[in-house]
């Protein structure tokens, strides 16, 4: 579109540009023609006077007179190379050449011309001819008539081609100029610059310009084209050369002419810069479409990779709310509406993926207790008392009831004025840790009951603060009002001077190595009442250090009356029975009389009797270790061992005191017992049963002396046990967790 514009405003430019130049060679040519003419006058005149001395003296005067005349003029006007005058027949009867004189001129043009059609008001001008030494010439005539009208003669004088080259050379301004003068049947008279050694060419060629110049007569003609003359493309003027008061015969052509390219020349070069102009912003244009064109792609490319970066960190931040279970809410602070998010409106029981609500109806579906704290703690981060809004509240959900939610926001948004614009917090349905605390103060409530009814308080000494806490319970144990508690010292006040040291003890332990205690203790409370209770405690670590002590504290006076009432009746049964209390195996009364019951029978039968004492390993370790009532579980596991590996044989194992048993084995040698105890000693390693303080083993080991005899009627059934005896001590000596022989004693 710019192209075409341009084009035409290039072929406007082309078409004034030849305006202008055609002007101007118009104006050059009305120029010269108007000099030719005036040239041409001045000749006519001349030639007019010469005629008017030949009119009535008809060639009488002297010829070699007038011929000197005319040479004088010749010489006098510059161009004209020849002057003379004809008689009627064409004889020269002066001249300015003497040898021409007498000369017959009948047959030659310029004087035919004149004669066919002699006009006293003609001036005649001839077709150029070459004369002798080659030069282009013409002549310009006019006729004689005498006083009566007749013609008499001719008057010519002969023009060089110089007579009107200066003239026609004037309207050169350029040197690609060429101006020409013709005669109309398209003889040219002059040419410049010259054509160097070429003939004139005849220009009147059928229908170029030339000729349609002549043949309509035309004053002007502005012609461009090929041009006969020099056989070139030109801008070229053609003007006819008359005037009235000169009266010629014929209309001659002045001819001016540029070189076409030279015209153009400008224009072309205007062509050439408005061309490269166009094809430089055309470029430009392109690339420039290109750069936008890439600019937008890549505008286009970020676009969508930070479109992606905010899907990516959308739906981080969607996992991060649904990971921690968080329901999102914006609030918009000038239209008043609260947003909420699919996670938050489902925690209300709605199914929006977008629910949104005026803060008024949202306050109204709080529970009314909770609206007034909820309005007052958004109105504080609003006003920037707080950094965050935070806040506990119960909402109205889909269904009816309520859920708990925690709510936590901030304002994310602020105008200029430093007005908030918008807030942004997150919803934690927070009903099921609100229902823990309802139970937990239930639990409360429960454990207070229960431990009325058990007669259980607990306590709690902060350290090093000393301060303490009691329950209820623990203060009617002490039949004490509840009001402070007494601090650590004081309330060891309370113990007997029996327990006191006892307590004291167990506290310094656990204080010193975490190790818990659980006492019978005995106090006398505020009232004087004596009272056993049940102490239990131990030391709280947090990080390394001892910040707490606490425990429980049970009434059990009643309890330990009936225990104490029913130790004494157990130890009263036991000393009737045959059965160890504790362990449920023989008891010692049933071994002396099992063993003075086989040692008769076998000595009858003379057969052996064998004996196996079986001591625990460094059992008071144990039980310090342990506990007492730890040593006494460990001895019933032990019986269980025992009775277990004998379960097949009519043997039994019973308690012979403390932590030592005996088996007695009636017809068995001292092999035979042996194998029983090694029996036993793997039986016990594969109970484990485990002792913590046993420098032998880190499972309680037994000790087994075996002893063999043939009773006898005189001799006395203790002396087995001695000899068993002897063997237990032999096998603790050894190291412990083994067996020996009596046999083994005497070999050593
Ligand atoms: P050794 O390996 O030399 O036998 O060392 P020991 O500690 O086992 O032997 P010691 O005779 O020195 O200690 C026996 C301990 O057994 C002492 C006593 O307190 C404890 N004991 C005795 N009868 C009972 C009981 O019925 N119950 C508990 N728990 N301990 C008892
Ligand atoms: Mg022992
Ligand atoms: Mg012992």
């Amino acid at each position: 579109m710019a192209g075409l514009a341009i084009g035409v405003q290039l072929l406007n430019v082309r078409h004034a540009t030849r305006e202008a130049e055609s002007a101007r060679l118009l104006d050059i040519s009305r120029y010269v023609s108007e000099n030719l003419t005036r040239q041409l006058d001045g000749l006519n005149k001349t030639l007019t006077n010469i005629k008017r001395d030949y009119r009535d003296s008809v060639f009488s005067a002297s010829s070699a007179d007038s011929s000197r005349q005319l040479h004088l003029l010749t010489d006098a006007i510059q161009a004209v190379s020849g002057l003379a005058v004809y008689d009627a027949n064409g004889t020269a009867v002066a001249s300015d050449r003497d040898s021409d004189v007498g000369k017959d001129f009948f047959s030659q043009e310029f004087f035919t011309a004149v004669r066919r059609r002699p006009d006293p008001n003609v001036l005649y001008l001839s077709r150029p001819s070459a004369s002798d030494d080659e030069r282009v010439a013409l002549h310009l005539s006019r006729a004689i008539f005498n006083t009566s009208g007749q013609f008499t003669g001719v008057v010519s004088a002969t023009l060089d081609e110089e007579f009107f080259a200066f003239t026609v050379r004037s309207a050169l301004f350029a040197p690609d100029m060429r101006a020409t003068l013709v005669h109309p049947d398209g003889a040219i008279f002059v040419t410049v610059p010259k054509i160097e050694g070429r003939r004139p060419v005849n220009v009147a060629t059928p229908g170029s310009a030339f000729v349609d110049h002549v043949v309509n007569k035309r004053k002007r003609t502005v012609f461009e084209g090929l041009v006969a003359v020099t056989g070139r493309e030109r801008l070229l003027v053609l003007t006819s050369v008359q005037s009235p008061e000169l009266g010629l015969d014929n209309t001659i052509v002045f001819a001016v002419s540029r070189e076409k390219s030279a015209v153009y020349a400008p224009w072309y070069h205007q062509v050439r810069i408005y061309v490269s102009l166009y094809l430089a912003v055309l470029l430009m244009a392109t690339a420039l479409r290109l750069f936008e064109r890439r600019r937008r792609r890549k505008l286009l490319q970020q676009e969508e990779v930070a479109q992606a970066a905010l899907r990516l960190s959308a739906s981080r931040l969607e996992r991060a709310l649904d990971g921690a279970q968080l329901g999102l809410w914006e609030l918009h602070v000038d239209s008043r509406q609260l947003q909420l998010d699919a996670r938050g409106a489902r925690m209300l029981g709605y199914e929006e993926s977008n629910m949104v609500r005026s803060t008024q109806e949202w306050t109204q579906t709080l529970h009314q207790d909770d609206q007034a704290v909820n309005i007052a703690a958004f109105a504080a981060h609003l006003k920037g008392d707080t950094p965050v809004y935070e806040n506990e509240f119960r909402v109205e959900v889909k269904d009816g009831g309520y859920v708990w939610l925690f709510s936590r926001g901030k304002v994310t948004e602020r105008a200029q004025t430093g007005a908030p614009l918008r807030v942004i917090g997150t919803f934690m349905d927070v009903s099921a840790r609100k229902a823990n605390e309802a139970a937990l103060a239930e639990a409360t409530l429960l454990q207070k009951l229960s431990g009325e009814i058990a007669q259980i308080g607990g306590w709690a000494v902060e350290v090093p603060s000393g301060v303490s806490r009691w329950t209820e319970e623990v203060y009617r144990i002490h039949d004490l009002d509840p009001v402070d508690a007494p601090d650590l010292s004081n309330a060891l006040d309370f113990y007997t001077e029996e327990f006191k040291p006892v307590i004291s003890a167990a506290i310094a332990k656990g204080m010193q190595d975490g190790t818990p205690w659980d006492l019978e203790l005995q106090i006398v409370s505020a009232k004087g009442r004596l009272v056993w209770v049940r102490a239990q405690g131990a030391a709280i670590c947090q990080g390394g250090t001892i910040v707490r002590l606490a425990g429980a504290l049970q009434d059990i006076t009643s309890r330990k009356q009936a225990a104490l009432e029913l130790q004494r009746l157990n130890a009263a049964l036991s000393e009737l029975s045959y059965q160890d209390a504790l362990t449920g195996v023989g008891n010692r009364r049933l071994f002396d009389e099992a063993l003075s019951a086989e040692w008769g029978r076998n000595a009858r039968r003379g057969s052996m009797l064998a004996l196996l004492m079986i001591d625990v390993d460094y059992f008071k370790r144990f039980n310090d270790h342990h506990g007492h009532l730890g040593g006494d579980e460990c001895l019933r596991q032990v019986a269980n061992v025992l009775r277990d590996t004998l379960r097949r044989s009519h043997e039994r194992a019973m308690r012979y005191g403390g932590e030592e048993f005996a088996i007695l084995l009636p017809e068995t040698s001292v092999e035979g017992a042996s194998l029983v105890a090694l029996r036993i000693l793997s039986a016990m390693a594969a109970a484990q049963i485990p002792h913590g303080a046993s420098p032998v083993s880190p499972w309680v080991t037994l000790s087994i002396g075996v002893a063999g005899v043939m009773p006898t009627v005189d001799a006395k059934p203790s002396m087995l046990t001695r000899f068993a005896d002897m063997a237990l001590y032999q096998a603790k000596a050894q190291g412990r967790a083994r067996l020996a022989t009596y046999e083994d004693v005497e070999q050593k």
